[in-house]
């Protein structure tokens, strides 16, 4: 699978942080995670903390998949507005999904204090548009929904939002905790402070098949060798979906840009927020930690790496279109645009925990719009079922939900 088209900005910028060796003889772990993207570095983080013997495997240099392109905005809104999932998953488990994910981004912020380098994190607002005067009621219920579940937000007027932004929309709900990273650099400041704990990391290594019984997993990989686990983490990204006999993600193509960094953001307010919208597919954007300005959206339903490739020129011109709409002060010039891949679920919701096909395995899909955040909560939730402690949380995010 291709994940991405163009230029993503972050391996450009950052270059090839560090590379791990490629594994060539037969070895033994308490738990090997297949896939060194975000998810596997902070499922391996986790589990190095917990003095647990652990390997990654990667097939690409680590952080070069769905990682390496993702536009990295932390927000704690699920692709399903909280109203909506209400219906679909239950009072409960929504609420305490949408709390998980508002935890995870300060947990992130947490994270990164400890690792010596800041990636680029910066806490944020979000601003989330109410795209068409029609849309205004189903944000007003999203309002009520989210202040009932205890979430700090602000319901904005036309008339707040033109006194705050050089745009004009009908509506907007104004979260207070959101945040933006570069994913790239975090996740190799997981694996190096891992590493440093004892981690094992092969990248440039693919695992081709594995062998799940009762006693454990045996893993095989490109050049013949064998990873004898006593469990497996599965935290492939998109790619994962092909172990898995039942469809739960629907692939898309995504379309993103920045730009060479600017000199200020006319009409962005004091401390420009993230911004999205409800229109779907919905236009997004956010700055840099250097100055710049990123936004993406257009997603095709389509997952055709070549078709993505050819559009990518072509949804970038439309995106700076969108962006030079809202801000017609902001002067910039795109400095790279790329695609990608991109995951949803039936209700917005990751899949994390076990499977019934693959005993001793642990999966860690973090598909979604916020799937960074979900990726810290598979990252928790795995790390207790592996050391044994209970996490009703567990319940919300399984494949028979
Ligand atoms: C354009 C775009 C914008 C996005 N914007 C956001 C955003 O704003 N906020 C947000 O939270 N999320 C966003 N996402 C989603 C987010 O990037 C992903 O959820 C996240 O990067 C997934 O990380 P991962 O580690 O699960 O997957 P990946 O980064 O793809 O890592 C999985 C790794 O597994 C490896 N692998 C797979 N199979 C094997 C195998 N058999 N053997 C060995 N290795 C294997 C792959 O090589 C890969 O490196 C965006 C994604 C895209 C593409």
């Amino acid at each position: 699978m291709d994940l991405k088209s163009g230029l993503p900005f972050w391996p450009i910028k950052n270059g090839l942080i560090r590379s791990y060796p490629a594994l060539h003889e037969h070895i033994l772990c308490d738990v090997a995670v297949i896939g060194g993207g975000i998810t596997g570095a902070l499922v391996a983080d986790q589990l190095v903390q917990a003095g647990i013997d652990t390997v990654v495997l990667d097939r690409r240099d680590v952080a070069t998949g769905s990682t390496s392109a993702s536009t990295a905005l932390l927000q704690y809104e699920v692709d399903t507005p909280l109203f909506e999932l209400i219906e679909m998953a239950g009072r409960e488990h929504a609420v305490r999904s949408y709390l998980l994910c508002l935890e995870a981004i300060l947990k992130l912020e947490k994270l990164i204090g400890e690792l010596g380098d800041d990636c680029g994190f910066q806490s944020k607002k979000s601003l989330y548009l109410a795209s068409r005067e029609r849309d205004v009621p189903d944000l007003k219920r999203e309002y009520e929904a989210r202040r009932e579940a205890g979430i700090r937000l602000d319901l904005l007027g036309a008339s707040d939002i033109a006194a705050r932004f050089s745009f004009r929309y009908p509506a907007a709900l104004l979260s207070h905790t959101a945040g933006q990273v570069d994913a790239y650099r975090l996740t190799h400041a997981l694996f190096r402070r891992a590493a440093s704990h004892g981690l094992r990391v092969f990248d440039r290594t693919a695992v081709t098949s594995h062998d799940h019984t009762r006693d454990g997993v045996t893993l095989t990989t490109e050049r013949a060798c064998t990873v004898r686990a006593k469990r497996v983490v599965l935290a492939g990204g998109y790619e994962a979906q092909q172990y898995l006999k039942h469809k739960v993600v629907n692939f898309k193509s995504s379309y993103a840009l920045i730009t060479e960094p600017v000199d200020a953001f006319p009409g962005w307010g004091e401390d420009q927020c993230l911004l999205w919208e409800t229109a779907r597919p919905y236009l997004y954007a956010r700055t840099t930690s250097d100055g710049r300005m990123l936004a993406g959206g257009e997603d095709d339903l389509f997952d055709n790496e070549l078709r993505r490739d050819r559009m990518v020129e072509k949804k970038s011109r439309r995106v700076e279109k969108r962006i030079r709409e809202l801000f017609p002060e902001l002067r910039f010039e795109t400095a790279y645009a790329w695609a990608g891949t991109f995951g949803e679920t039936k209700d917005g919701l990751a899949y994390i925990g076990q499977h019934p096909d693959f005993p001793n395995g642990y999966f860690a899909l973090g598909y979604g719009g916020n799937g960074i955040t979900y990726s810290l909560i598979a990252a928790e939730i795995i790390r207790d079922a592996i050391t044994g402690v209970d996490n009703p949380d567990t319940e919300i995010f399984r494949f028979d939900r």
